[in-house]
């Protein structure tokens, strides 16, 4: 049973629209449970209606025609109950509808389960026989094992849809089509969509116009060409030490590679107009999709040979593209279905408006500095057709994390308002560059900022930061491909203290693991987020620290305004071990000559076991900081990283706020400083309640700082206090959200908060 689950659920999922996606569904399950009928009804929003959408052993005819309503017949009453009907004779039970142009009235047995999406009834999955009988148990629950796997595909199907969904019949553009996501930086966007593909992922191919039909014929030759002597070449090289059936398996490859074979299917589809790219893409993955869906275990394993081969073609067809110069849009749209921070350099800073992820969350990596440069960003957007969005005109809608492909000019409009709106607060705020953060009452709230990327320091520098309070050095190791060496190091990292001094700069060490891999340092694990993460690689790579602690050690000698912070950190002896080594570093500098004074170490508070630790961490160290950023997600167990439980990944959960006012109360019990430098501190509610917890520093993205400064200087400390007591009694992070929305407005700093949006209800 498990395997033929599988099996039809990977068939499915390889569809390319809704239609083949239910038309498979219902020929797969009518033939593996040997049913008369099988169909698929599907909600139509706008009317409120169950629509018979495919069906095997129904009239064809009807599907398309015959729909229920909600509350019609055995099918509403599947929907409206969210739960499977098993009934011996459906003909007998009250709430029998009978649909003449089905054709139905010589079904008795009827099983129907519903097709539930994130809590919502999309449809009902109906089995149907003449012989009067109750469908037995394991039948049951192959059916409802099956909708709760195929309610995805559905969905994604459905929203995705095909290309008929973004142009009618005559071609013409089918305007606003909205997908959602979350947001991963706020702002509005209108351009041009360029989908970023990874280097040999042949499935985040987008389709493009061939400009030159005939030179992508060539390009898809000379690829080919090149393929075929990469496998003569291994074939002869291991020749001695196959056997003959061995052998034989290149020979296999190359036939596949024949001209008479896919090459000329992609021809055909070079012809019809695609790039040699989209066309490989759509290939290789019909080939791949049929395959896989074989009976025989020889020929599905030969799925993966065409699989292959497609990806020795595209790396060609790749190294081939990246030698000609791009032309980008003047207002791009940068789209992927994973964005890296390696791709944000991809599109020439003045041209890059807007980035759009179909997987990750607000508290990526990439989004978070997607936020550091201001670009409007917007993550998870799950169902968006990704590979036929080139070139489009899109809306991003990066406060509600809305994408509008096509945008009607009245849209477009509507948007044009808000950007200019937003631009207004800007530069409002472009005037506090010299003022400090003093509140109404008198207290000062020191506001440093995180940097990553090169453009951050001058950034900073612009909107008056006093210091820095997360340099996340892994940045400029992420976008290279192999360490850099000691002097590299020192080099980047003298830029930054030198920029800042006499002002700190708080350096982290090393933070690669969870969402931040190095290219050339690969670390595959099925849980990155639980597994080999910050401190903990770095304490197995002595090597790796201390050249990391050594190069910033030299770069502060005779500034002396480094500070250093350890991520991630779990228990004492990782500190202890830490300290040790930066000690150890320092010891053989002074023994080299070098003037260098010890810096002051802090800890990250990121975990829960360091939380209830953090006094004892205080008195180890010189300050602490902390990460909502992790901290947020190991307290709530939800993955930053995932879009599916986006909307419980919540800052502002109780369970948080007890925790960030319980860190400061303990460090402060060992006279030391506390500073946040996670997200939350760069969201003017936020800071108005770390404010009035006692946090002694702020750390937020220089985009942010304005905001933040602006918020400071509007709100008193007596009046933050009186917000933070009302939320310390409150239960829902919700509520907490709303409330702090109203704050922001009720003390007068309506602009910071969202603007309202077109199509906000
Ligand atoms: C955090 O976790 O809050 C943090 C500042 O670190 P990062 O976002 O780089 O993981
Ligand atoms: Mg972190």
């Amino acid at each position: 049973m498990l395997s033929v689950l599988r099996k039809i659920v990977q068939e499915v999922s390889t569809a390319p629209d809704l239609a083949s996606v239910l038309a498979l569904i219902v020929s797969r399950i009518q033939r593996s449970m040997d049913t008369q009928v099988c169909s698929v009804f599907l909600l139509d929003e706008a009317q409120n209606r169950y629509v018979l959408m495919a069906t095997q052993g129904l009239n064809a005819e009807a599907v398309g025609q015959v729909s229920l309503a909600s509350t019609e017949g055995i099918v509403g009453m599947v929907a409206q109950r969210a739960e499977p009907i098993n009934l011996e004779d459906a003909s007998i039970h009250p709430a029998f509808h009978y649909l003449q142009i089905t054709g139905e009235e010589r079904f008795h047995a009827f099983l129907g389960v519903p097709i539930i999406h994130h809590r919502k009834v999309l449809g009902v999955l109906v089995v149907q026989q003449h012989e009067k009988r109750r469908f037995d148990e394991s039948e049951e629950a192959f059916l409802v094992t099956l909708s709760a796997q195929l309610a995805g595909i559905i969905a994604h199907a459905g929203l995705s849809g095909s290309v008929a969904k973004f142009d009618d019949k005559s071609g013409a553009s089918l305007q606003d089509r909205r997908f959602e996501g979350v947001s991963g930086s706020p702002g509005i966007a209108i351009g041009q969509v360029v989908v970023a593909s990874l280097p040999a992922d042949l499935d985040t191919v987008p389709d493009k116009a061939a400009k030159d039909i005939q030179r992508e014929i060539t390009h898809f030759n000379l690829a080919l060409e090149a393929v075929r002597a990469d496998i003569r070449s291994v074939a002869s090289v291991l020749s001695q030490r196959l056997s003959s059936d061995e052998r034989a398996l290149f020979d296999v490859y190359l036939r596949m590679l024949d001209d008479n074979a896919l090459a000329a299917e992609i021809i055909v589809k070079i012809n019809a107009g695609n790039w040699a790219q989209g066309a490989l893409r759509e290939v290789i993955s019909e080939h791949v999709r049929e395959f896989s869906a074989m009976e025989d275990s020889y020929l599905r394993e030969r799925a993966t040979d065409i699989r292959d081969l497609g990806r020795r073609i595209l790396s060609y067809l790749q190294e081939e593209s990246e030698s000609e110069p791009v032309d980008y849009p003047d207002k791009a749209i940068l789209l992927a279905d994973e964005l890296t921070p390696a791709m944000l350099g991809m599109v020439p800073e003045d041209k890059l408006v807007g980035l759009v992820s179909v997987t990750g969350s607000g508290n990526s990596h990439a989004a978070i500095l997607a936020r550091s440069m201001g670009i409007p960003t917007i993550m998870g957007v799950v169902d968006i057709p990704y590979r036929r969005l080139e070139g489009r005109e899109v809306v991003l809608d990066g406060y509600t994390g809305r994408v509008y492909v096509n945008p009607s000019d009245k849209l477009k409009y509507a948007f044009l308002q808000i950007l200019n709106e937003v631009q207004a607060v800007t530069d409002e705020l472009e005037g506090l560059r010299d003022l400090s953060a003093i509140t109404p009452d008198g207290y000062r709230i020191p506001l440093w900022v995180n940097t990553g990327l090169a453009a951050d320091v001058s950034r900073a520098l612009e909107r008056g930061a006093e210091g820095i309070g997360l340099y996340r050095t892994e940045i400029p190791f992420m976008i290279r491909d192999c360490f850099p060496s000691e002097q590299e190091q020192i080099e980047s990292y003298r830029t930054q203290l030198e920029a800042f001094a006499p002002r700190p700069v708080t350096m982290r060490t090393l933070d690669i693991g969870g969402d931040k891999a190095l290219p050339y340092f690969p670390i595959n694990e099925e849980n990155p987020f639980l597994g080999w993460r910050g401190i903990r690689v770095t304490l197995d790579h002595p090597e790796i620290f201390m050249v990391q602690v050594r190069a910033m050690l030299r770069a502060s000698e005779g500034l002396d305004n480094l500070r250093i912070m350890l991520p991630m950190v779990t228990s004492v002896s990782e500190v202890e071990e830490a300290i040790r080594q930066i000690d150890r570093a320092l010891a053989e500098l002074w023994e080299e000559g070098f003037a260098v004074k010890r810096p002051p170490i802090g800890v990250m508070i990121e975990v829960p076991a360091a939380v209830y630790q953090v006094r004892r961490f205080a008195r180890m160290v010189d300050f602490i900081s902390v990460g909502s950023n992790d901290l947020t997600q190991y307290l709530l167990a939800v993955d930053r990283n995932n879009p599916r439980v986006a909307n419980l990944y919540a800052p502002y959960h109780p369970a948080v706020l007890k925790a960030l006012d319980f860190i400061v109360q303990e460090t402060h019990k060992e006279r030391k400083q506390v500073s946040i430098c996670g997200e939350m501190a760069a969201d003017p509610g936020g800071a108005l309640l770390l404010m009035a917890m006692g946090y002694d520093v702020l750390s937020v993205n220089a985009n942010n700082l304005p905001r933040i400064k602006f918020a400071v200087r509007g709100v008193s400390m007596f009046r933050a206090r009186q917000l933070l007591t009302k939320v310390r009694v409150m239960d829902d992070a919700e509520e907490i959200h709303q409330l702090l929305r109203q704050a922001l407005k009720s003390f007068g700093l309506s602009q910071l908060t969202r603007p309202s949006m077109p199509e906000d209800e």
